[in-house]
Order: structure tokens, then sequence, then C-alpha cells
């Protein structure tokens, strides 16, 4: 069984969420044959989560939706591919439905564990219930929710060649990207760690012990929905229903009621620290920890408590 994994790429090093893509195909027990754009620091990393093959086309330099996706076809269809798998990040989402619609098959968006008895688990209505899937056509197109399965680990390196294939033309022209975070932390849906505040916070002045409790964590920055309504913190950081729906090892929620909607795109996180003052608030139900306390007696110590950690290590 092939695989074609669309992975997209930072820095010439294929991202996190792609590794886990070629990894998913790899448990899936097919043959992963990456394909990328622009250029690559060697193979980018793919052979060490398992790719055996890595093509990138060289004259895609900038990300495309419209030129990847039909270029994950033409690979698709040269590799003779069984299925197509891809990250549920913002490339993934761009790219793999219009290469299901392209090739006609079936798609599962955001699954969440490797295939058993041919359906594919994925989570269905904000993440309170699971579904089964099972696809019905030949070909397939999956795309894996990031931080839901972890990265293979493989000795080798993956055979890199290169297509000088442009994609054709866009209805869009890409004119420049400007990356939302400059601090070099992790992207959202990418990280490990999450450190989130909310209303309990008052205000964007208060957000300075949020970002160094972050930073002595390692932890990438997130708030709630009202706080990126109200321009106290940028919008990306926004998560939940209607925001980035994350899945961390560690989500450290602070000054945040718990609303169902917020919870809709946090709650697969592997564990939950709760700090509110209000031990009646509704996310207390979903923590693995809670602390009820003031946020502006607790995040100094936690602060304190992290620094002497690293102090330590
Ligand atoms: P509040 O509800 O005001 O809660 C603040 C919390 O801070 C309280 O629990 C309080 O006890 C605590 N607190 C106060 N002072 C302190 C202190 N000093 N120390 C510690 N704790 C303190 N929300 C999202 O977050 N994401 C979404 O994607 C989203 N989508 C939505 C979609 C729809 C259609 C709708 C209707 C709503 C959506 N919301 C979303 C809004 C959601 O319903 C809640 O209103 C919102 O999550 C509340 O944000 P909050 O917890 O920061 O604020």
């Amino acid at each position: 069984m092939k695989a074609i994994v669309f992975a997209d790429h930072k820095s010439g090093k294929i991202t996190k969420a792609g590794l886990e893509a070629i990894s998913y195909a790899k448990g899936m027990g097919a043959e992963p044959i990456v394909v990328s754009y622009g250029s690559l620091e060697g193979d980018g990393g793919a052979g060490s989560a398992g790719a055996t093959e890595v093509v990138v086309a060289t004259a895609i330099q900038q990300f495309d939706g419209q030129k990847l996706t039909r270029l994950v076809v033409k690979m698709a269809e040269e590799k003779g591919a069984n299925v197509v798998i891809s990250s549920h990040d913002h490339a993934g989402k761009m790219v793999a439905p219009r290469v299901a619609a392209r090739l006609d098959v079936a798609m599962v968006s955001g699954a969440t564990a490797l295939p058993a008895d041919g359906n594919v688990r994925k989570n269905v209505f904000s993440g309170k219930a699971m579904a089964d899937i099972n696809l019905k056509t030949d070909k397939q197109v999956i795309t894996v929710m990031p931080n839901s399965v972890g990265i293979s680990q493989s000795e080798g390196t993956a055979n890199v060649s290169t297509t000088d294939f442009d994609g054709g033309n866009s209805a869009v022209t890409v004119k420049a990207f400007h990356p939302l975070s400059t601090d070099g932390s992790v992207p959202l849906p990418e990280a490990e760690l999450v450190v989130s505040a909310g209303r309990g916070l008052k205000g964007p002045e208060n957000w300075g012990m949020i970002e160094e409790l972050a930073k002595e964590l390692g932890a990438t920055t997130a708030c709630s929905r009202p706080v990126a309504d109200t321009g106290w913190r940028p919008h990306h950081e926004h998560v939940g229903q209607t925001g980035v729906a994350i899945r961390p090892n560690l989500y450290i929620a602070i000054g945040i009621s718990g609303a169902i909607q917020h919870l809709a795109g946090v709650n697969a996180s592997k564990t939950i620290v709760v700090v509110n003052t209000d031990p009646e608030a509704p996310f207390f139900k979903s923590a693995d920890y809670g602390i009820v306390g003031d946020a502006f007696e607790v995040v100094p110590k936690l602060i304190e408590a992290v620094k002497e950690f690293n102090a330590n290590k």
C-alpha cells in the first residue's frame, strides 16, 4: 500500500504536524511518499519519521493551495497511491479536500486515531462524541489532527527527488506571508504545552505574567474568545469552537470559566490545569488538576516554581 503524504515545512524542515502525518501513514502499514514544495534541507527530517521517498516541487516556492492540490493529485496518480494523508492544519485543510474532490474519493478530516477495522475515528459535535467513519472508496484522503499520533522513530533517510511541475496557474496570487508568531514559539495547533488566559485577567496589561509562565515552560500562549474579541490578545490565540482546536499534552487555563464553546476546542488536551477564584467554575469539571485561587497570586508562584525546577534540571 502506498501513501502520498502532503507535508508542509518551515526553514527547510518538515513541520511536526507533517512528521505526524508521515507516522500516521507508516502506522497504517503504508509506504509513505512525501510531497512538498520549495526547498528542503536534505529530506527535511522525513526519513526519521519513516518516509522512504520525498518529492519536492522546486518551482512552487510559496504555499499555494491550488497549485499544491494539482501537485498532490499528479503525484497520487503517478505513484498509484491508495491513500493521501496530510495534517489537519491550515496547509492540509487547504489542500486535502480539494484533492479528495479532484480524485472523487472519500475523505475523513481530523482523524484522531489510526484506522481500526476499516474505520477512521474523529471527534464530532465539538468534541462531545467520536465517530468511526467507514470510507467506501478504494482510494481515500485523510487529514490527521495534530498531536493525535506520536512521531515514529526511524534510522533511515528518505531518497529525495525534485520535480519541475509548477502547479499551473492559480486564481489567487499569494503576495506575502506574515507569520502570526515572531517570538519563535511553536504554533498553537502543534504546541504540546499551552498557557491560556481569559477575562479573569481583567485587562491586557496583565498578560506579562502569562507570557513569562509560558516562556519558562517553553509553552505557547492562548486565550478565550472574549479576550481576542476585545483586542486584549491577537485573534490567532483564540481557542475553542470558533477558534483554534488544540490537543496539547498540557493546557493551563487561567481565569477562564470553561464555557462549552471554549471546552470544544481544548477538551482533548491530555492534562488540563485550571486556575480560577470561583470553585463552582464549570472548567473544574474538566480539569485534571484545579487550583482555586486568584491568578495574581497563583501565577507568580507557578513562575517561581518552574524557574526553580529549570535551574535544578
Ligand atoms: P468569563 O466567562 O468572564 O470568565 C472569567 C473567569 O475568570 C470566571 O470563571 C471567573 O471566576 C474567573 N476569574 C475572575 N477573576 C479571577 C482571578 N483574579 N483569578 C482567577 N480567576 C478569575 N469562547 C471561547 O473561549 N472560544 C470560542 O471558540 C467561543 N466560541 C463561541 C461561539 C458562540 C456561538 C458563542 C455564543 C460563544 C462562544 N464563546 C467562545 C464564548 C463563551 O461562551 C464564553 O463567553 C467565553 O468562553 C468566556 O470567556 P472567559 O472564560 O474568558 O470569561
